[in-house]
């Protein structure tokens, strides 16, 4: 390896000896000593020199593009290894600025809406096309402003600061204008940021709505032709022809199977219609000893209940709908357990400072396959065994429903031959201290 890499070094150095020699002779000749003639030729090299050092640095200072270099020498290979960098570092930024054009053209021609926050303020960092349309946000007039003081929404505000913020909002009005509804999701976009998406969900809500009163005003129609029938089967008497005694009855149990459905399909569709349950405290004591009353009656004597009451505590919510979901979980311990088997209904404390009420039994169980959807409208594990027992299979639907409406959880554990046990678990803002 030579000691003077390449060639701009060979040249210069040869330059400088040149110059020296130059210098030295020009000093003998016209000022008769040699070394001040080396002296002067060596100051107007240092010179030159810094002059070439403060070109460059001004040009990189001033960030000002480079003139492509046509000196020699080192300076000259220092000035075009800076232009051949400066030339790449703008190849690779007019890259990123064509991928970023690109990206925000792509969340443009998106149909949801986008908008970029920033998670401590909610700040607007940047919205596409379809955020301004559907929020009516308006750039860049709206940048920098703080979301929640342009969306004036309390529903919006509760759920943005709130603990389910990562649940979409669903079925958000925009203010102004009632026929659109839309649907709000936060995702975690970067530590510091939140991407909101926005979605119209007018037409899915519109359509929603009219399964609803679909369904609502089915079960209303088949209420009264039911009860006709019902009635009329009750004065029959077929003590004339006793072949026609369990026809009747077959046709009595099934206008009484077809009434409970519809009365369950009526009972899903107000709870769907209604907005919030009502806030009355529901005193445990009574409703306990309420489901003790209804099981013994279902029972028949059939199986031993007990009631554990160590809660010390009541609950808010609906009277109504929190009865009609605990007696579900109690009719359907009693009709899937076999006689002498046992069922407990308690009503504890959470650690969460919350409370639970359960019901166990020791019947049949349900195979682990089939819980995750044993919730669902008419999911049976076993239609028949379901219909012998009257079921509707919309009880646990019911449950299900009520329980999201108090912001409750249903957890489901069960082990086939074993038995099963239904927890419904509130939280610490449903639950009232007894006096
Ligand atoms: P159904 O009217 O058929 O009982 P539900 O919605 O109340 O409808 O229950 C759905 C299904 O879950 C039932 O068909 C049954 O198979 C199962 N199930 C519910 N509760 C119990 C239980 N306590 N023990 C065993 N299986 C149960």
């Amino acid at each position: 390896m030579s000691f003077f890499p390449g060639r701009p070094w060979q040249s210069s150095m040869w330059r400088l000896a040149g110059l020296l020699l130059g210098g030295a002779m020009f000093g003998r000749v016209l000022l008769g000593s040699v070394w001040a003639g080396v002296a002067l030729v060596a100051l107007c090299m240092v010179a030159w020199h810094y002059f070439r050092l403060w070109r460059v640095l001004r040009l990189l200072r001033e960030r000002r593009r480079l003139i492509a270099p046509s000196g020699r020498g080192v300076w000259g290979e220092l000035e075009s290894l800076l232009y051949r960098r400066q030339r790449e570092s703008l190849v690779r930024k007019r890259k990123l600025a064509a991928i970023l054009r690109a990206y925000r053209q792509v969340a443009a021609a998106v149909p949801d809406g986008a908008v970029v926050l920033e998670r401590s303020g909610l700040t607007i960092l940047w919205f596409n096309d379809s955020a301004a349309r559907l929020l009516g946000l308006r750039y860049p007039h709206d940048l920098g402003a703080r979301f929640t003081n342009l969306l004036r929404s309390p529903r919006v505000l509760e759920w943005i600061n709130g603990p389910d913020r990562l649940e979409p909002l669903l079925d958000l009005a925009v203010p102004g204008n009632d026929s659109v509804r839309l649907s709000l999701r936060l995702i975690a976009y970067t530590d510091d940021q939140w991407l909101l998406v926005v979605r119209d969900i007018s037409t899915l809500m519109r359509l929603e709505q009219v399964r609803r009163d679909f369904v609502a005003n089915v079960s209303h129609e088949l209420r009264t032709p039911l009860t006709v029938i019902h009635g009329y089967l009750d004065l029959l008497e077929p003590d004339d022809n006793p072949e026609w005694v369990p026809i009747v009855e077959e046709m009595r149990n099934q206008t009484d199977r077809m009434a409970q459905i519809v009365e369950d399909l009526l009972m899903l569709s107000r709870l769907e219609a209604q907005s919030r349950p009502s806030e009355e405290t529901v005193v445990m004591s009574s409703l306990l000893r309420a489901l003790e009353r209804e099981a013994q009656a279902l029972s028949r004597g059939r199986h031993q209940i007990q009631i554990v009451d160590n809660a010390a505590c009541d609950l808010a919510g609906s009277l109504k709908e929190l009865h009609s979901a605990f007696s579900n979980l109690v009719s359907n311990a009693v009709r899937y357990t076999p006689d002498s088997g046992k069922i407990t209904i308690g009503w504890q404390r959470r650690d969460d400072g919350g409370a639970m009420l359960s019901v166990a039994d020791t019947g049949v169980g349900i195979p682990a396959q089939h819980i995750p959807r044993i919730t669902e409208r008419f999911y049976r594990v076993s239609s028949s065994r379901s219909r012998d027992s009257g079921g509707t299979g919309l009880g646990l639907s019911i449950v299900k429903h009520v329980l999201g409406r108090h912001h409750a959880e249903l957890l489901i554990e069960s082990e086939v031959g074993t038995g099963s046990r239904f927890t419904c678990a509130f939280g610490p803002e449903c639950i009232r201290e007894r006096r």
